[in-house]
């Protein structure tokens, strides 16, 4: 269902006692009255802590990945039940990093999705074009393929459980942020592209930008019609930056 989505993705930073006092920090410094899923996505290793610590909480913990196969001889990979027997209910997939570095195809993240929706996990599925795309005015090409050979294949059912990160790649961690009309217009081309596949349960679906979002730019962005919250890195690991941001929706 579309709602509003204030999530910090945390990357390979902060350790278990640094996850210990941010998390308590945040549910004593949260905002309230606001119509907003908070959502944390620390590091493996500190999921359980987090869903300990906001287990009387409506703060939700995802996960940063996850591996496509249930299980198995893969060293190093973490899979669906593990992130499910700790308590976590959500993970974002095909993150721009899990892309570039990692070497993420849209078909391996087809099959992420098909697992994690098959053991009713809610995934946020990152989609956004590198600045050479942009440039090259190919942007909405890139994200229209990343859709279409990633989820395109889901039944109707299954959008219910997807929430879209639109993260154009050149504002990642960059400090430059996409315009409010960039965002938008991204946004509702997102949303067209469901509708046109899957008809109006696309007016359902949530979409977050990520990419630079900072406390002085958060209200302008999230003021566009389809811009459903974001998708915040940098700015989620401190707790002044992150309540700000969680006020300015
Ligand atoms: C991200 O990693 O998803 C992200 C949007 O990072 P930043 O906010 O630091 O650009």
């Amino acid at each position: 269902m579309r709602h509003k989505v204030i999530a910090g993705n945390w990357k390979m930073h902060k350790n278990a006692q640094e996850t210990v006092a941010f998390l308590n920090d945040l549910v004593n410094n949260m905002p309230t009255g606001k119509e907003v899923e908070v959502m944390v996505a620390p590091a493996f290793t500190n999921l359980m802590l987090a869903t300990q610590i906001l287990e009387d909480t409506n703060i939700t913990v995802a996960a940063q990945n996850m591996h496509q196969a249930e299980g198995g001889a893969f060293t190093g990979e973490i899979s669906v039940d593990m992130l499910k027997s700790v308590g976590v209910e959500t993970v974002i997939l095909g993150h721009s990093e899990r892309r570039q570095y990692f070497k993420e195809t849209s078909s391996s993240l087809a099959n992420k999705v098909d697992t994690a929706l098959r053991h009713k996990m809610r995934v946020i599925f990152c989609v956004g074009e590198e600045l050479k795309d942009r440039k090259s005015k190919q942007f909405q090409n890139v994200v229209f393929y990343q859709l279409k050979d990633s989820l395109f294949h889901l039944p109707k059912e299954a959008w219910e459980n997807i929430i879209i990160a639109y993260e154009p790649v050149w504002a990642i961690g960059t400090g430059e942020t996409a315009t409010p009309e960039q965002a938008q217009e991204m946004h509702q081309f997102i949303r067209e592209q469901i509708a046109h596949h899957y008809g109006s349960l696309a007016d359902n679906v949530t979409i977050l930008y990520g990419g630079s979002v900072k406390p002085d730019n958060a209200q302008t962005i999230f003021s566009q019609p389809d811009v459903d919250g974001g998708l915040i890195g940098g700015a989620a690991l401190n707790i002044a930056d992150f309540t700000a941001i969680i006020n300015a929706i």
